[in-house]
């Protein structure tokens, strides 16, 4: 029997997690297919981690990992999909803000030949400024259209594959799973209510994760840092200019 993996990064999710591992018991157990249920724990200072040795407990296809600080998403989504077992894998957040009825969706056209799923977010609702702010920047940035990009997606085991063995560790997964290539698709899914628990970004964290991303995805600061140089230079050369100018007369 095939098997899918779901890789969950958590942090600070003890009240999401229960009512996530519910939901996706609700959509698959009726599914003709094993479920194994990888949480990454990216440095929770909650009971976040207990909550996953308990499910473990009562159901070995639940799976916990372990960081020993927080290393941000991209870490745990990477370190689930070199964990993971499955002859695809599908990561989402444990906020039930990806809805995982859509999980047997992109299992579905797995099953027809896609290699990559995409989730692409249909509306925005419940997004902060910041987050509006921040994708329209990087889109432009990266030359990749992201604004309804997000990590919801399947990947086949082929396309783990390769993500795992690029061996590239502050990846930004969004964009580097188009980047790849592979027989790809999109499908729309609603932004839901988080499930419990408060958004993991605050606005800073969001600058620094948009400065990461634009750096490791274009040329543009190098080229910045170019230009402004040019710039400096020529201003000095007046002001000097100027300077020697108003000395010797
Ligand atoms: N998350 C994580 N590490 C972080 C930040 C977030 O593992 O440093 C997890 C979080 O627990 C959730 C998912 O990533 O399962 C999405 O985070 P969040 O809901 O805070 O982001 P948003 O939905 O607001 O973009
Ligand atoms: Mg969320």
């Amino acid at each position: 029997m095939k098997l899918i993996s779901l890789i969950v990064p958590v942090l600070n999710e003890e009240e999401a997690i229960p009512l996530f591992y519910d939901a996706v018991q609700d959509v698959l157990h009726d599914e003709p297919y094993d479920v194994e249920i990888l949480f990454i724990d990216d440095g929770s200072t909650d009971r976040t981690l207990e909550i996953i040795e308990g499910l473990h407990a009562r159901d070995p296809r639940v799976r916990g990992i372990s960081f020993s600080r927080n290393f941000g998403k991209e870490a745990a989504n990477l370190a689930g999909l070199a964990a993971a077992k499955g002859d695809c894998c599908v990561v989402i957040d444990g906020d039930l803000q990806h809805p995982p009825e859509k999980i047997v969706e992109m299992y579905r056209l797995w099953e027809q030949g896609y290699e990559i799923v995409e989730g692409q977010k249909a509306s925005r609702g419940a997004e902060s400024h910041a987050a509006r702010a921040f994708y329209s920047l990087i889109s432009r940035a990266t030359g990749i259209d992201m604004a309804n990009a997000s990590d919801f997606k399947l990947l086949a085991r082929k396309a783990v594959n390769v993500l795992i063995n690029m061996r590239e560790r502050n990846a930004f997964f969004r964009a580097l799973s188009s980047w790849i290539g592979f027989k790809t698709v999109s499908i729309p899914f609603d932004v839901q209510k988080r499930a419990g628990g408060s958004s993991k970004w605050s606005t800073p964290a969001l600058a620094k994760y948009a400065v990461d991303n634009i750096a490791s995805f274009s040329a543009a600061p190098m080229q910045l840092v170019t230009v402004l140089g040019g710039i400096m230079l020529l201003v000095s050369l007046v002001l000097g200019t100027i300077a020697l100018v108003q000395k010797f007369s």
